[in-house]
């Protein structure tokens, strides 16, 4: 039914609805410690990117224009996209925000609400003074730049793992405090390592989030669940040519249902693959994740 209405939109030239969620982390112009590797674009690439975005005609949105466009009070643009920045490092400001600008495009950018942490200290505990966060002034500059400020917890813990009062603490508060810093109801919220269950999208909900993002969990289609959208993540494994199959294909579709079929062989099957059976096909395969659906049936 959804992919009916997706096509019926798209023969009409109307609003493609299944809006991309793009997900990045840092934008770095030199290459980083190895520790972060895998989630880093370098401001070369990201600008590529975003040159990219605008040659195929898409334009940028937040969560808040959605959110007005579901109110009827903005009319979306032809090929919306969103792009997120999770953790809100210090490069996101100095590096990603002046080549989006570039482009006349605005993000949205998942900040911490524990405004004492200076630091991205889950990325890599060992090296002082970096991976560092933006501060209150930034996040305020980047706001009036028109680009969206959500949460992303007060502490970046796994929110899955902790109790019912520690997992209110995390969400809500870190709505407020993020709230005392722009003077303005925030809405959107990113959930730390995309990890996310029903008892968490519910901890958004009532914190008053009005979206708040996954990673890999969420439905192919964007709109079918505001609290575990489903995010394309970039990382630097992704050249220029990757990026575009991504952004151009119906990709996410192809996760998903790469991630349903999964399931249901895991649940008709529930035995871990053998070494051998990962070895099919003269290939090893950690746990067996990565494996094709028809050898874990096996
Ligand atoms: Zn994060």
């Amino acid at each position: 039914m959804i992919n009916a209405e997706l096509i019926q939109n798209n023969k009409n030239g109307e609003v493609n609805k299944n809006i991309k969620v793009l997900m990045y982390h840092r934008v770095l112009w030199e290459k980083p410690e190895e520790e972060v590797k895998w989630h880093y674009v370098t401001a070369t690439e990201f600008e590529n990117h975003m040159k990219w975005l605008d040659r195929f005609g898409y334009t940028t949105i937040t969560f808040t224009d959605y959110l007005l466009y579901q109110l009827g009070d903005l009319s979306l643009p032809k090929k919306p996209i969103i792009i997120t920045f999770d953790d809100g490092y210090h490069d996101t400001f100095e590096n990603a925000i002046p080549i989006m600008l570039k482009y006349n495009m605005r993000g949205v950018i998942f900040v911490m609400g524990n405004r004492s942490m200076r630091r991205a200290n889950w990325d890599d505990p060992e090296i002082e003074n970096d991976c560092l966060l933006m501060n209150d002034d930034q996040i305020r500059m980047a706001e009036s730049f028109g680009f969206e400020i959500g949460a992303h917890s007060m502490n970046h813990l796994d929110l899955i793992s902790i109790n019912d009062e520690d997992l209110g603490h995390e969400i809500m508060w870190s709505k407020f405090q993020i709230e005392q810093i722009l003077g303005k109801p925030i809405y959107s919220f990113a959930y730390p390592y995309g990890r996310v269950d029903e008892r968490v999208q519910m901890a958004a909900l009532e914190a008053g989030f009005r979206f708040a993002c996954g990673v890999y969990t969420g439905p192919a289609w964007f709109g079918e669940n505001n609290f575990d959208i489903r995010r394309i993540a970039i990382g630097d494994e992704i050249g220029s040519l990757t990026f575009l199959l991504r952004v151009l294909t119906p990709f996410e579709y192809v996760e998903w249902s790469y991630a349903k079929i999964k399931d249901t062989t895991l649940t008709r099957d529930r035995k871990k693959p053998s070494l051998d059976n990962s070895r099919k096909n003269g290939k090893l395969v950690k746990d067996g994740l990565q494996q094709k659906p028809e050898v874990l049936v096996n």
